[in-house]
């Protein structure tokens, strides 16, 4: 597969794509090796995981070079390496911490039963990730995969290869490792390959992906834990401090090029701060620097040339309905690379794509309430329910607000806490996702399956227990 560089445009690398073959191969490796790899103490996979910290580190300036060409993001892309670092100390902290099959005891339902329970690991996890946080997004739940005993077959996206060159390498430098954790390179089709091999699934990606994936999941019989779309609403009180929603708002909207799941993506203000808001923003986001230049400015190219389209889509069919366009408003190609500037659209409605479908791009449409409750209505109308913000200066009322809206996560006065805050489980709600958190103590628990030995102290009860005849 050639694979373009979505800086300049230009397709510079090449990328290998696994055969059904190959991906069967390491597969059925991993299962012979993943045995013993649960048989360790928990402890001494948390050592194995603390040299591939290491070995990490040695790797990291590499991973991260090849990562800000695939993201065409530098700081970004350290931030990516930093965090995995983190993830990776936190959970060798926290996950010995939670494993604890409890003691044998006695049954209460069956009191001459003893109970010993078991808590034992799917034996192969796949993971299966996109291109908009590709280093995080492949570990995050690979990282506690691993502790939990399950090896992995992991294949992140085919649009941002460039970093499992580097990631691999920091793999290889762990014989322990390796036999238990294996990158997959490949598209679509090598998904479907781990898909096919696996014991259960953690897919990170689009809505219908997520609905194909998960269908095979169901057919298979194994479960997919799906981390999907969104279309995050921000909601602004009449009395919400200006300054600071314009500022959380504008930076989870147009962060990242607005190319993060979490990204707030429809704004709802309060009509008696609206012009101000809308103002406020607007000076704010004209000030936003492209980094057409790598070494200077605040905001990248768009990542995938299809979703560059996708955006130019929305916002067209966003003023062909009636919508007036107040900063950007095109994707311009400069130097090759497929470039929009904050983009805010008012006038707009629930008629309009902008509105209804994940934009995954730096777009802030805004759309005036008058109470509470319809700014509650309109954050509800959607086939979403990733995340969501509200700002006010009373928390009390935030908090009622929040526990109103159908998602997962709400931020308060901030936008995309969820990409800070790892400790905090949250489940998607609607199409945004299925199955347990993969933030909290959830993202490791859910790794196991609970099984029960079951042993009688008392003789076995016999047929005689159901003799009818001299029964009252
Ligand atoms: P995508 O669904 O197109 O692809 C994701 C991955 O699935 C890729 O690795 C791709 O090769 C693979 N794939 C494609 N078809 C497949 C199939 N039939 N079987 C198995 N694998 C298949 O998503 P994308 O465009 O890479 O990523 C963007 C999407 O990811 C957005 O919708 C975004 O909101 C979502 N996302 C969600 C979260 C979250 O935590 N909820 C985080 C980041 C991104």
């Amino acid at each position: 597969m050639e694979i373009r560089n979505p800086r300049t445009g230009v397709f510079d690398y090449e990328l290998i794509e696994d055969s059904f073959q190959a991906i069967n191969k390491k597969a059925e490796d991993i299962r012979s090796n993943q045995k013993n790899w649960q048989a360790m103490a928990i402890t001494d996979r948390v050592a194995v995981l603390q040299k591939w910290l290491d070995s990490f580190k040695e790797f990291q300036s590499e991973i991260a070079d090849q990562l800000a060409i695939d993201t065409a993001r530098k700081r970004i892309a350290t931030i990516e390496v930093s965090g995995i670092l983190g993830l990776i100390q936190a959970w060798c902290f926290r996950a010995p911490q939670l494993y604890a099959p409890p003691i044998e005891r006695p049954s209460i339902s069956a009191n001459t039963v003893k109970i010993n329970q078991q808590w034992i690991p799917y034996g192969l996890v796949g993971v299966i990730s996109p291109w908009n946080f590709p280093l995080l997004l492949a570990l995050i739940d690979t990282i506690p995969a691993l502790l939990a005993g399950c090896g992995v077959l992991l294949k992140p996206s085919e649009v941002t290869p460039r970093f499992m060159d580097g990631l691999e390498k920091s793999i290889n430098a762990v014989p322990e490792l390796t036999g238990v954790l294996k990158l997959v390179r490949g598209g679509a089709e090598a998904g479907k390959a781990v898909v096919q091999n696996v014991d259960a699934i953690c897919f990170t990606g689009s809505v219908p992906t997520g609905r194909k994936i998960g269908a095979v999941c169901a057919e298979r019989f194994i479960p997919a834990f799906l981390e999907l779309g969104g279309k995050d609403p921000g909601i602004v009180l009449e009395d919400a401090d200006i300054q600071i929603a314009t500022d959380g708002i504008l930076r989870s909207a147009v962060g990242a090029t607005g190319q993060a799941c979490q990204s707030l993506e429809r704004i709802y203000v309060a009509e008696s701060v609206y012009s101000e808001f809308v103002k406020e923003i607007a000076t704010k986001a004209e000030a936003v620097t492209l980094t057409t230049n790598p070494e200077e400015g605040q905001m990248g190219p768009l990542i995938f040339a299809q979703q560059a389209e996708k955006i130019q889509q929305q916002i067209d069919d966003a003023i062909q309905k009636g919508a007036r366009l107040i900063t950007g408003g095109k994707v311009e190609n400069i130097d090759g690379g497929l470039w929009c500037r904050p983009t805010i659209l008012t006038h707009v409605n629930h008629d309009m794509m902008v509105m209804t479908e994940e934009t995954f791009g730096p777009i802030i449409p805004i759309m005036s309430f008058i109470t509470e409750e319809e700014a509650i209505i309109l954050a509800n109308d959607s086939i979403y329910g990733l995340s969501a913000s509200v700002f006010s200066t009373d928390i009390d009322n935030a908090l009622k607000v929040a526990s109103q809206i159908e998602a997962g996560a709400i931020s308060i006065n901030d936008g995309s806490l969820t990409n800070k805050v790892y400790d905090a489980e949250k489940n998607s709600f609607k199409e945004s996702g299925i199955n347990g958190s993969r933030m909290g103590d959830s993202g490791f628990l859910r790794f196991f399956r609970k099984k029960a030995l079951l042993i009688q102290t008392a003789d076995p009860e016999t047929m005689m227990d159901f003799e009818e005849s001299g029964f009252q």
